[in-house]
């Protein structure tokens, strides 16, 4: 029973995803359509072609971000340091940070920090939520990375200096499609706490208006199997 329970709440979880998906996808076609029976009809105008590229772009991203949660592409188990995976996403997102006035300053501590998982998703959900905080601050400032270990976890504090989140707002964060951003897919916080979830990980979100948001991440702490027989352990 309970077990149908579950499978009847998958499976309405499922129609919700399929109907948002097709929605989202057949704005941007109408609009394509649109400007193709315009071009037809022998109006061509440069402007046409700014607006088709972009619809393109936005489906491109809905199909991007989903492929991150269809499975099962070929993804390998391991062990991870979380600071080289938080050094690898803060290189991968420095001229953006940049380009956005932005700096980003990470405390890495001083012991290694290892999970358990798969490298490139668990970089998806640290890029996921450093680009939001990027996004956020319209006005520049600084993004705050805090790295530490508490007893069994490993914990990763993201902090920006944007305008913060209300409680409206915050509850609907990591809905599909949720999003506030002329050109967001709403796909990003979805994916990244599918991907925390499937790691036995927690994310936390805080926020303050006017001061800004900190988003905890945490996941449980996985000695190497192969560092801990070396070491007799
Ligand atoms: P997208 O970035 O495409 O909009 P996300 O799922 O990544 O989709 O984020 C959903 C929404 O959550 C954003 O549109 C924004 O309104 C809000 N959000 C996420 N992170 C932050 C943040 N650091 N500060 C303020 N708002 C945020
Ligand atoms: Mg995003």
């Amino acid at each position: 029973n309970e077990e149908l329970l579950i499978n009847s709440e998958k499976l309405y979880v499922a129609g919700q995803l399929a109907a948002g998906i097709a929605h989202e996808i057949r704005n941007p076609l109408t609009s394509l359509k649109g400007f193709l029976h315009l071009i037809g009809s022998g109006r061509k105008e440069a402007s046409y072609y700014h607006i088709m590229n972009s619809e393109l772009d936005r489906i491109e991203g809905i199909v991007r971000e989903l492929l991150m949660v269809a499975k099962p592409q070929v993804y390998e188990l391991s062990y991870y340091d979380v600071r080289n995976m938080i050094r690898d996403t803060v290189t991968l997102l420095e001229s953006q940070a940049i380009l956005h006035s932005v700096s980003i300053e990470a405390d890495y501590g001083k012991e290694p920090l290892w999970v358990y998982g798969v490298e490139n998703q668990i970089k998806q959900v640290f890029i996921n939520v450093i680009k939001n905080a990027i996004e956020a601050m319209i006005d520049g400032g600084a993004i705050r990375v805090g790295l530490s270990r508490e007893d069994d976890s490993v914990r990763i504090r993201i902090t920006d200096e944007g305008p913060g989140i209300d409680q409206e707002q915050l509850a609907k964060m990591g809905q599909p499609f949720y999003t506030t951003k002329e050109k967001g897919t709403g796909l990003g916080l979805m994916v990244s706490y599918k991907i925390v979830d499937n790691h036995d990980g927690r994310i936390h979100v805080s926020s303050r208006l006017g001061i800004g948001t900190s988003f905890e991440i945490r996941f449980p702490f996985r000695y190497p199997e192969t560092v801990a027989a070396m070491n007799g352990s």
